[in-house]
């Protein structure tokens, strides 16, 4: 098996291929980077309560599974050969085919008039954690008292539903902090998308006066040079910082390779399996795939775990789709906890069940258990971390 991503989603399937076959089935592993930079707590290293060596974890610590590790980046995908083109760190490239494929490449980003995704260091989305983290962190220390923060939020689907508003307290709480200074939160959406009631509290009460929370005002340009971005409203905000959140979609390898049909952002999949629709042998898990179930780390872990199932009873010869006992009990679940003050947090779980759509006729993951804590306190702060740092032992060694 052929697995290209090592985060939350592609670790755990890969360590779960090799567990549940007993070591059989031979997993090669393929990530640019020898360990993963986790995004999950990355906006506590925005306010200095983490550092980023604490939020990385080494593919190697999956060592004992027995999966290779190739340190490449996939440069395309033949989804009809189940084979990936990868250009090796010595910048030497090889193809590498597999039984079946497993893509866990997490997101990618749709195009911006003004903005350049490759040279982005004036205006960090930091939404994928490691070097645009620290970029953010940087300019938010060097943003004075009564300085601007600007956010722009992205239509769902996107990563982490209540992640934005979840950074945006944060920067609130540095600037109160340093003495004042304004966060400005232009969200494509009509209202807050996760949480609504937790952060509009927060807004407007601890932090009233400093954000500033406008609906329906969707990104519609940058302009890098003067931290300007242009808006649905006919309305431009400037920052000393601006975050912007592009409009997210799958990673561009997996946009061209057909597994997105056309005028669509992600790949759609068979939940009981995670197999392409399209493709046959591709298996798409984590964020970049179509279901619309949560795209959070929790929820990767969770596909990955069904997937590897699904593909350790093909290879054992028995059809995954056919087993009524396992296709009944289906369940995936999410969790977010949401640091709303340097030490205080919120939380947000959902759980889903395969059944049948509101058609009466399709299956789908359908939510059955949604909550969410009814405020933000230390002692959901404390949890935050014990959840982690399951979540992380569970995924990554
Ligand atoms: C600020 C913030 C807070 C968050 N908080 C939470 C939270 O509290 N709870 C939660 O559950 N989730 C949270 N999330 C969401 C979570 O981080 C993602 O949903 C999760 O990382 C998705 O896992 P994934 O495996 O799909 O993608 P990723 O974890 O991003 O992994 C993708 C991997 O693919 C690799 N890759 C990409 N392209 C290629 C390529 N071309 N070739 C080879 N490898 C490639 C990358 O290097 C990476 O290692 C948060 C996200 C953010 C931004």
């Amino acid at each position: 098996m052929i697995v290209v991503g090592g985060g939350f989603a592609g670790s755990m399937v890969a360590k779960y291929i090799r567990l549940s076959s007993g070591g059989n089935v031979a997993v090669t592993l393929v990530d640019p980077s020898p360990s993963h930079v986790s995004c999950v707590l990355s906006n506590l290293v925005l306010n200095g309560r983490m550092q980023l060596s604490e939020r990385t974890i080494a593919h190697s610590k999956l060592g004992p599974y027995g999966a290779q590790n190739v340190q490449g980046q996939v440069t395309s995908i033949d989804p009809a050969a189940r084979s990936v083109t990868v250009t090796l760190n010595d910048s030497t490239t090889t193809k590498l085919t597999g039984d079946r494929l497993i893509l866990a490449m997490g997101i990618g980003f749709g195009a911006v008039p003004g903005w350049d995704p490759v040279k982005t260091t004036t205006i960090p989305h930091a939404w994928i954690a490691g070097q645009q983290t620290a970029i953010l962190r940087d300019q938010l220390r060097a943003l004075p008292a009564g300085g601007i923060f600007v956010m722009t939020v992205p239509k769902k689907p996107y990563r982490c539903p209540p992640g934005p508003y979840e950074r945006a307290c944060l920067v609130a709480d540095i600037m109160k902090r340093k003495g004042g200074g304004k966060v400005v939160v232009l969200d494509a959406s009509s209202g807050i998308q996760a949480e609504a009631d937790t952060f509009n509290r927060a807004f407007t009460g601890i932090y009233k006066g400093i954000v500033s929370n406008i609906p329906n005002a969707a990104l519609v340009s940058v302009d890098a040079a003067s931290r300007k971005v242009n808006t649905s409203l006919g309305l431009s905000f400037a920052g000393g910082v601006v975050n912007m959140l592009p409009p997210h979609q799958a990673p561009d390898a997996v946009m061209k390779s057909g597994l997105v049909p056309t005028g669509k952002f992600w790949a759609p999949v068979d939940p009981l399996t995670y197999e392409s629709t399209l493709f046959p042998g591709v298996h798409v898990i984590g964020d970049t795939q179509a279901t619309e179930q949560p795209k959070s780390a929790h929820m990767a872990n969770s596909q990955a775990k069904v997937c590897a199932d699904a593909i350790v009873r093909l290879w054992q010869g028995f059809d995954p789709l056919a087993d009524l006992d396992r296709t009944a009990n289906i369940t995936t679940n999410s969790a977010c906890y949401s640091p709303i003050t340097y030490s205080e947090a919120s939380w947000l779980t959902a759980n889903f069940a395969y059944g049948l759509a509101k058609d009466g006729k399709t299956y789908q993951m359908n939510p059955v258990q949604v909550g969410e804590a009814e405020k933000w306190d230390g002692e959901n702060f404390e949890d935050m971390f014990t959840w982690a740092s399951n979540l992380f032992t569970d995924s990554f060694t």
